[in-house]
């Protein structure tokens, strides 16, 4: 048997929702079935509105970074040359597959506590017009920042570049959606902030980089990582590339419905103020949160330094020895600098972050209330 879980305040996988958990459980179809066509044809219109865009989404079989892989080697051609955005470990991660594709990466990168600033992004195209596609992590969750998206979007636009988006950490739980930003494809999970199980990637393409793929020759055909294969898959009687992941799906839409459900609004709401509690409360404890301003904050995710004397994991494990409570680690350049707060899905919840904070407040014994210099 594995043994309950603590309370997860991770930064993903994060704690499903019980009706998630619930749908797990039900009878696995046969793909070919077309009762479990039309159901999976029924996810994707969820997904579509739920990403408020006109294209209909595609589900690949692996989690999220599968599809930002996906979507490198589909739309990057051997004569792109990539703008990266980097403010953290998964937009520097991007370069490798990039590299790999493409003719050039251009990097533009800040300290992983800053975000980038949309005017230095139109000062590189400006510097290299022959760049064709950009790349950004919307939320890079091993730093807790957020990138104003819509911003570099509407500077990409501009340009006439393509951009390429990992919103994994930050759709479901704000305000992000590719069309208005002008993103050409959007990949996210439902293992963040939708609150499923690790095992999916969303993926929202948009009309042109539809076109661009078709016409790359080098775009994964006949391939595990082959975007193109799952173009239109929820249409009747187009055969499924490979078997889709069944429970998986019955958890995404489970998942769907209770964003619905919800309102998105609301859903929104509930993480921004999760997150204010979060931050408040560490500031209070007179703790330094990692971002540099307060307002690169993410909404889903809180990253604070570590205080004087603890190594990241003596606090992690206190946390989760003497509370129950599980916290996530930094992550490569961030690992060993900070901890992290996850608000995202069912954990973005206010009695949650106090729940962290009191913890906090007793292994550092410094009790609430009290200012600190
Ligand atoms: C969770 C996450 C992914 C998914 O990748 P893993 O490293 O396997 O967890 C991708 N991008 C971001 C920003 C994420 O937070």
């Amino acid at each position: 048997m594995l043994p309950i879980p603590p309370l997860m305040l991770t930064t993903g996988p994060v704690p499903a929702y019980p009706q998630v958990l619930a749908a797990l459980g039900r009878p696995i179809l046969y793909d070919y079935d077309p009762a479990f066509q039309s159901f999976y044809a029924d996810v994707i219109e969820k997904l579509r509105l739920a990403l408020r865009q006109g294209t209909a989404p595609v589900i690949m079989q692996g989690e999220a970074i599968l599809g930002i892989e996906a979507a490198a080697a589909a739309l990057i051609g051997r004569d792109d040359v990539v703008l990266n955005l980097v403010s953290g470990v998964y937009g520097k991660g991007f370069a490798n597959w990039a590299a790999r594709y493409g003719k050039e990466v251009v990097e533009l990168a800040v300290p992983y506590d800053d975000i980038i600033d949309p005017q230095a992004v139109r000062e590189a195209l400006r510097q290299r017009p022959d760049i064709t596609i950009v790349s950004l992590c919307h939320h890079d969750t091993p730093s807790g920042t957020l990138n104003p998206l819509n911003e570099i979007g509407a500077v990409v636009a501009e340009h006439g570049a393509f951009l390429i988006v990992d919103a994994v950490s930050s759709f479901g739980g704000m305000d992000v959606h590719p069309r208005e930003a002008h993103v050409d494809i959007f990949i996210t999970s439902p293992s963040k902030c939708l609150g499923s199980t690790p095992g999916l990637s969303l993926i929202s393409v948009s009309e042109r980089a539809w076109a661009k793929i078709e016409a790359n020759p080098d775009a994964p055909r006949g391939s595990f990582l082959s975007l193109l294969g799952w173009k239109g898959a929820s249409e009747p009687g187009k055969p499924f590339p490979v078997t889709p992941s069944i429970a998986e799906i019955y958890a995404l839409d489970a998942a769907l419905d209770l964003y619905a459900g919800e309102g998105a609004e609301n859903v929104w709401a509930r993480h921004a103020e999760t997150a204010e509690i979060t931050r408040n409360g560490l500031l209070e404890l007179g703790l330094k949160l990692w971002p540099k301003k307060l307002e690169f904050c993410a909404p889903t995710t809180t990253a604070f330094k570590l205080p004087d004397g603890f190594s990241d994991t003596a606090l992690r494990d206190r946390l989760r020895d003497e509370h129950g409570i599980l916290l996530s680690l930094g992550r490569a350049d961030t690992a060993g600098k900070l901890l992290r707060i996850g608000h995202m899905g069912a954990s973005a919840k206010p009695d949650f972050a106090r729940a962290a904070i009191t913890a906090l407040s007793q292994i550092l014994s410094r009790p609430l209330g009290q200012t600190h210099p």
